[in-house]
């Protein structure tokens, strides 16, 4: 048989139409998702090691129904099934999946009640378990004492209300869009963790993309929470005994959103990013929500430069003592940190507060004026 036609052949299997551009070079759907999947499979490939005496590692994938924690858990998912297809199975490890129902978090609404299902049909094999942003009083037990010592006198924690009831009232007196963010991004932090270690699992793998990674980077710097960049953009142990991992570190979200583009299956799940508007005006905008744009904007056109950001966080490591005091709320260190962890803190405020919670948080806190 004559060889195929081709007008743009793809620069791999040479056997098919080159559909996208990636990293100079032309590539077919599936051997863009070939290269994709392999990046995050070597980096979960150290699950498979088998080691003598170890159990079977517990893993959680914390999933938002967005692009780039969906196609993390497809990447995933077809390496599972191909190893349940061979004779020597060695999937490594045992996979949770938990959604925390954006509609408690963002707004109600009904696309997220279908993409869950739709999740769900889609990896039959796997265990899911879906939450509301306010069971965070259930996983995390201190949390109401956390809650009335950070809000001070603005709050009267009523554990008679429900739980949902509560964390409204908690999120309602807080003030900025920055500080709403970032608490919020916090809370849902000790969920996820609370969860991860209820169940017994050792390490929580966040669907975050190297895009994602450099704008947390820089929000995280911008926010006086520099010195949380070893756990919260680095691979390696969270302050609450439960490992951090980051298997998309070496995509970026446009190339996740190409892969979405050539996975037909995907379409009826993810649970598109609402679209940039340019009429938001930007002191409206959180600094997570800043750079994120930042990132994504700039990141095109100079993509090494964001690589080179999340990279280099990913090589801090803490140098402050592991008996240092922790912050009650999001784990970071309190006090005047230093060295490679880039931020010198100043405990600003003149109340009694100061001493227990870190810079961070301090600055997030309802009666914070800086
Ligand atoms: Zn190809
Ligand atoms: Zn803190």
């Amino acid at each position: 048989m004559p060889a195929k036609e081709l007008v743009r052949p793809c620069m791999d299997c040479k056997d098919a139409e080159a559909i996208l551009d990636t990293r100079k070079r032309q590539l077919c759907g599936n051997c863009f998702k070939r290269f994709a999947g392999h990046k995050v499979l070597m980096r979960m490939s150290k699950y498979k090691m088998k080691k003598a005496n170890r159990k079977t590692p517990k893993l959680l994938l914390p999933l938002s129904l967005g692009v780039s924690s969906t196609v993390l858990l497809h990447m995933i998912n077809d390496d599972i099934e191909r190893q349940l297809a061979k004779t020597f199975v060695n999937v490594g490890f045992e996979l949770n999946i938990l959604v925390v129902d954006p509609s408690t978090i963002l707004a109600p609404d009904a696309k997220y009640d279908q993409a869950y299902e739709a999740v769900t049909k889609a990896f039959p094999k796997l265990t899911f378990t879906r939450l509301p942003f306010h069971s965070v009083f259930e996983y995390v037990p201190d949390m109401k004492e956390i809650i009335q010592e950070y809000a001070g006198s603005k709050i009267t924690d009523d554990e008679s209300r429900s739980n949902e009831d509560r964390l409204t009232a908690f999120r309602a007196v807080i003030s900025t869009a920055t500080s709403k963010a970032d608490l919020d991004s916090v809370l849902l932090t000790r969920l996820v963790v609370g969860y991860a270690k209820g169940l017994g699992c050792e390490t929580v793998i966040w669907g975050d993309s190297d895009t994602r990674l450099a704008a947390k980077t820089l929000a995280g710097v911008a926010k006086g929470r520099g010195a949380s960049l070893t756990w919260s953009v680095s691979d390696g142990m969270s302050p609450w005994g439960v490992a951090f991992d980051f298997p998309l570190r070496d995509l970026s979200k446009p190339e996740l959103e190409q892969f979405k583009s050539v996975c037909d299956d995907l379409s009826e799940i993810i649970v598109p990013d609402e679209p940039i508007s340019d009429n938001v005006l930007t002191k409206n905008l959180s600094i997570d929500e800043l750079m994120m744009r930042y990132v994504r904007t700039q990141g095109e056109k100079y993509r090494g430069v964001m690589a080179n950001v999340s990279r280099t966080a990913n090589k801090l490591e803490s140098t402050t003592a592991s008996d240092d005091a922790l912050c009650p709320l999001c784990g970071g260190h309190v006090g005047n940190v230093k060295g490679n962890s880039g931020v010198t803190v100043a405990n600003q405020s003149s109340d009694n507060y100061s001493s227990k919670f870190c810079y961070g948080c301090m600055r997030s806190r309802p009666e914070a004026t800086c």
